[in-house]
């Protein structure tokens, strides 16, 4: 099949880009660069099955041209990162709503199936009972910046049921903490290459708040095994969690990291309000249940933590 995959220079869409190549479809990446690298497609160049599109989902003429051509949308492209959502809230509302827009509205054209990447995030923050119009919270999350990147894609992810009812083939896929190479350690990147990155240079591994809160961190081949078998019409109108079930903590995360680099970094812990400014805060835990995903897309998560870091 042709397929697009928008956000393919990036660290989840190169991997899914290299994946599909394999499995002998033709690849098309959108991607603006704006947190991509060409590096990450690199190996791709010269595949007559692979072309490397310059451009962003929010040039409405050029997704037309490239979704006219294709069967299937993984539409990856999004503006993520706790830094960004909290310092650029309006380029987050912007790239992940009018982007999806697009992108939903330019299938249903050509009635492509869409396979949209959401979050752990849309789940919230819902400890806050009872809700009083002074509680600040709004769709169950805190009403600050931290969360209009979870707002707009619990938005995006409304416009994908409301195509689906209409008829567009499409499959929601919520990630939760996926880690892997080429996951950036820029100031937008995750907590991962962050750690690893400070580890190696003998710079302090900066823990923010107690460190206790846990993720269910999910190695980027496990969650590419779980992106691929989505295209299948089987799964349309179906929302998928694609995580693991093994919680860790960040405290345990950073000394792990520590320990599989043999640096001599301190690690150190920032309040939340000193790293991201007042009113911050952020989940506690987060957990999927992928036994939906066990069931119906075989998905397996088999690389833990003590792996995937190594
Ligand atoms: P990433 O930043 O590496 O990939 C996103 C890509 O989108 C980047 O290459 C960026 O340059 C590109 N992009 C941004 N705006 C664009 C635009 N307007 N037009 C074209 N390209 C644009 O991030 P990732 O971790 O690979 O995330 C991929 C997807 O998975 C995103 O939709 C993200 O919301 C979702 N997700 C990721 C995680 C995770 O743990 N990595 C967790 C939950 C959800």
């Amino acid at each position: 099949m042709k397929i697009v995959v928008t956000g393919g220079a990036g660290f989840i869409g190169s991997h899914l880009a290299d994946a599909l190549i394999v499995q002998g479809h033709e690849v098309v990446v959108l991607d603006d660069l704006s947190n991509g690298k060409t590096k990450f497609v690199a190996g791709l160049e010269g595949n007559p099955r692979f072309r490397f599109v310059h451009g962003s989902i929010l040039d409405r003429p050029l997704v037309k041209q490239l979704l006219a051509e294709c069967q299937v949308v993984y539409h990856l492209a999004a503006v993520l990162g706790v830094k960004n959502t909290v310092e650029n809230p309006l380029k987050v509302i912007e790239g992940n709503i009018d982007g999806t827009r697009n992108i939903l509205e330019v299938a249903w054209e050509n009635r492509i199936k869409v396979v949209f990447a959401s979050t752990s995030e849309i789940y919230g923050k819902n400890d806050a009972l009872p809700f009083t119009e002074l509680s600040d919270r709004v769709l169950g999350a805190p009403h600050i910046h931290r969360w209009c990147y979870a707002t707009a894609k619990a938005l995006d992810e409304h416009m994908c049921f409301a195509y689906a009812d209409k008829g567009l083939p499409i499959t929601i896929v919520r990630f939760f903490n996926t880690y892997g190479s080429r996951q950036t350690s820029t100031q937008y990147g995750g907590v991962v290459p962050k750690f690893i990155v400070a580890a190696l240079t003998g710079q302090d591994i900066t823990v923010y708040g107690d460190g206790e809160q846990t993720r269910c961190f999910t190695f980027i081949d496990d969650a590419v095994g779980g992106l691929l078998p989505c295209m299948d019409p089987a799964f349309d109108k179906h929302v998928f969690n694609i995580g693991t079930t093994y919680r860790t903590t960040i405290n345990e995360l950073a000394l792990q990291i520590k320990r599989l680099t043999g640096s001599t970094s301190s690690i150190v812990h920032l309040p939340y309000e000193k790293a991201y400014g007042e009113g911050y805060e952020d989940m506690q835990n987060r957990l999927p249940d992928i036994s939906k995903a066990g069931a119906m897309l075989g998905y397996v998560p088999r690389v833990d933590i003590e792996q995937g870091l190594a």
